[in-house]
């Protein structure tokens, strides 16, 4: 064999032994750039990326995995529902989303999320009211809630 194929070949059994060695956390796609934001565009932040370098990033984005069509209507949550800005209940949407999360997360023996802020799905600590004025309430999305509920430790980018 070659020295130039044994060195790649080491290069790759290196990279893998450390993916292996990193504690698997779950992020929200938006916050890495996907467009699976409600108005189609990303919530990008280079310190959740950087996380890349210390843990394996496994991504979620529960409300396109609810079956949402991005991009979509705005949504909030109403006490145990969650509406959208056209009075549409949607609530089933987002806890299919949630429950897909969650397989995910005790399927890769995730216990940490980093957790875009704000959002019905994804918010931690505080939330929109449900009445589409940008006034935040103390709540969870229904991801978060659902993670927490199953001892997940959520935080947010703005926690970093
Ligand atoms: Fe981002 Fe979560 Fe909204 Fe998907 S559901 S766009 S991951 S905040």
């Amino acid at each position: 064999m070659n020295v130039v194929i044994m060195s790649v070949m080491t290069t790759i059994v290196i990279a893998m032994i450390n993916n292996m060695e990193k504690e698997n956390i779950i992020v929200s796609a938006c916050l890495l750039g996907v467009n699976c934001k409600y108005n189609g565009g990303h919530n990008y932040c280079q310190k959740v990326v950087d996380l890349k370098e210390k843990y394996n990033l496994i991504t979620i984005c529960p409300e396109v995995d609810g079956g949402l069509q991005t991009p979509r209507i705005p949504s909030e949550v109403v006490n145990e529902k969650v509406i959208n800005k056209d009075g549409v209940d949607v609530t089933n949407e987002y806890n299919l989303g949630a429950q897909k999360a969650l397989d995910k997360a005790l399927k890769n023996n995730v216990q940490k999320a980093i957790l875009k802020a704000k959002s019905p799905s994804c918010g931690c600590g505080y939330i929109y009211d449900g009445s589409f004025t940008h006034t935040l309430i103390k709540g969870d999305g229904v991801t978060t809630r659902l993670f927490k509920q199953h001892n997940i430790e959520v935080l947010t980018e703005e926690d970093l």
